[in-house]
């Protein structure tokens, strides 16, 4: 297990050229279920599968570098956004299940009623791809109103992804050699999620994506990934 830490960093040394990739595939992903077949708006399901099933393992890694939507937001957003701090309402767990809930919802609903003159799989993709397009429009407005990523806090399939990554506690964590911490706040400052690393031991935030950015800024070197808990 102690080899699964290095293995991420090695493939984080890579994720500039990979989040571009993905920027565009998921640009791609759009314009196909907008212009060629709402069926392209399947693509929803596959994003969530592969964040549920890579989460007992690696946690939020899957949204790290490997969500076309997360990278999209970053690689598109980074030098427009005003990069506010973000409520912490954003990551409370009422407003998580409130956002999963209306999420459901408008899924139901938009089903329900394309049901009446479509058959069921045509009337699931165009659900899907208008979830698609209108959550990507918020997800926008909230990337340049506070963070790139500020959508990845609150996303539906983060949040499954963070419930699934509940089961197994052996994946990569990040920990705080206290020794050399200065209590600079420089992690928190370079976090998508400001989260604040400066605290001894284990920082478990279930949102750390695992990017590495704190642990390459720390000026002490007071960061590194384990996978030991
Ligand atoms: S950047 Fe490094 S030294 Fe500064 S608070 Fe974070 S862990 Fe401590
Ligand atoms: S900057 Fe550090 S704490 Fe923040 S998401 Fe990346 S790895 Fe996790």
């Amino acid at each position: 297990m102690k080899e699964l830490a290095i293995k991420l960093e090695t493939l984080n040394s890579n994720r500039e050229s990979l989040v571009l990739i993905m920027a565009a595939f998921f640009a791609a992903i759009i314009a196909a279920s907008l212009f060629i077949s709402a069926n392209f708006g399947y693509f929803l399901f596959i994003c969530l599968a592969m964040g549920m099933i890579s989460a007992p393992l690696l946690g939020r890694y899957w949204c790290n570098w490997m969500c076309p939507r997360g990278s999209f937001l970053e690689y598109f957003l980074t030098r427009f956004s005003l990069r506010k701090t973000f409520p912490p309402l954003f990551k409370r767990g009422y407003f998580l299940a409130f956002v999963v809930v209306v999420f459901m919802f408008m899924m139901g609903l938009n089903f329900f009623n394309l049901y009446q003159a479509h058959p069921a799989v045509s009337a699931l993709g165009i659900t899907l791809t208008r979830l698609l397009v209108v959550s990507t429009i918020v997800a926008m407005v909230l990337g340049i109103a506070y963070e790139p990523r500020a959508w990845c806090v609150f996303c539906p399939g983060a949040t499954f992804a963070k419930l699934a990554a509940a089961f197994k506690s052996k994946k990569p964590h990040l920990v705080n050699d206290a020794a050399s911490c200065t209590s600079c706040q420089v992690c928190a400052g370079n976090c998508p999620f400001h989260i604040d690393a400066s605290q001894s031991g284990v920082i478990s935030d279930p949102d750390c994506l695992k990017c590495f950015a704190c642990v390459e800024k720390c000026p002490s070197k007071a960061l590194r990934f384990s996978d030991q808990a």
